[in-house]
């Protein structure tokens, strides 16, 4: 057995005086994290000490006491706030990220976190049964499985007003073995577009998506004229903020019935184990559809894991572009323009089938 986590997100109906009360918590959870972002900061630049999460937990019952209104919401938003700080200060150190930035109130992503502790937490009755909001009307599109525990909730809002609950869950799960047989595809990630596959099928960005990115770019540059911080700014804002909220949707939902289709139709797919870092670096991932394939892979892999299927991956070393899908003869060089793989041997062919084959084999 092994564990795994899935996350559920379904559309919840809070009443008027719950709107209220996530709003309070989403405003006391930016409060706490910029003050105690703000206690940091000036404690290393008087002494260059760091404070750790438990001081500064302690800190935070202390300051309970002082400011009542933080009694009202979930007390263990407020913690999850210090441990997301204390990760962004992990992170920094690490290298990982940049340097922890203070919440801004006219953020139009609003979230907060909670555990599930004691079972708090549940959907009974068709119904989201949440700390301090009690009982939540929520769209239930499909089921959580009795096997599945929730761990972790996130409320958000988006920026169009909706509001959403997302359910982090751990589950335990048998590996069923790979079949064996020649049900396999191999699929060579192809950054103009998304991948090619060894039956010559071509991953596309769909074209709805490039329709909303020419919108995108002239909604911001019509932000960029207005001046930053005015009441048309932050309208504009709000209108970036909705497409991308769009587009990152109609790209997830996109790539969940493309990764459904493969692992339907094949037992187990082959795929490079890219680095996406270092392409990103090269400045090869310009043209990507986002980047849609670090997530593309994750659904696969998950997707594989439900249905009993596999994804097998390929040495990030291995030279699957500059090796011969047919005398197995590897260039030494392939530039990025030359299209058309030739060989010595007499093998020509589009260079991107002859890596999905390689990987494939
Ligand atoms: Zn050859």
């Amino acid at each position: 057995m092994k564990k795994y986590n899935k996350a559920f997100k379904f559309r919840i109906l809070p009443t008027k005086a719950q709107e209220i009360l996530i709003h309070k918590t989403f405003g006391s959870t930016r409060l706490i994290y910029n003050m105690f972002l703000d206690k940091r900061i000036k404690l290393y630049e008087s002494e260059k000490k760091s404070t750790a999460y438990n001081a500064q937990a302690k800190e935070l019952t202390s300051l309970k006491k002082e400011l009542e209104f933080l009694k009202e919401v979930d007390s263990m938003s407020l913690q999850i706030t210090l441990k997301n700080l204390d990760k962004a200060f992990q992170g920094f150190f690490k290298k990982i990220t940049k340097y922890p930035k203070f919440k801004s109130k006219r953020n139009t992503k609003k979230s907060y976190s909670t555990n599930n502790v004691n079972n708090v937490i549940r959907i009974e009755n068709g119904r989201l049964k949440f700390p301090k909001l009690k009982c939540l009307k929520i769209k239930l599109h499909r089921l959580v499985p009795n096997t599945h525990k929730i761990k972790l909730a996130t409320i958000s809002c988006e920026p169009n007003g909706a509001y959403y609950v997302s359910l982090l869950t751990e589950f335990q799960l048998d590996i069923k073995p790979v079949p064996n047989d020649n049900n396999i595809i191999g699929l060579d990630y192809f950054s103009k577009e998304l991948f090619v596959s060894s039956e010559n099928q071509r991953g596309h960005a769909p074209k709805f998506y490039n329709k909303y990115h020419d919108k995108l770019a002239k909604e911001q540059r019509i932000l960029a004229r207005r001046t930053k911080g005015s009441n048309n700014w932050y309208k504009q804002k709000l209108k970036v903020g909705i497409l991308h909220s769009k587009i990152k949707n109609s790209r997830a939902d996109y790539l969940h019935k493309l990764s459904k289709k493969l692992i339907d139709k094949y037992n187990a797919i082959c795929i490079e184990d890219l680095d996406l870092k270092s392409i990103k670096i090269k400045n090869l991932a310009k043209h990507t559809f986002d980047n849609a394939w670090g997530m593309f892979v994750l659904m696969l892999e998950y997707k594989s894991i439900f249905s009993g299927k596999q994804v097998i991956k390929i040495d990030r070393y291995y030279p699957s572009s500059k090796t011969c899908s047919s005398c197995s003869s590897v260039k030494s060089t392939l530039k990025l323009d030359e299209k058309i793989y030739s060989c010595n041997c007499g093998l020509s062919i589009d260079r991107d089938l002859n890596a999905s084959y390689n990987i494939l084999s």
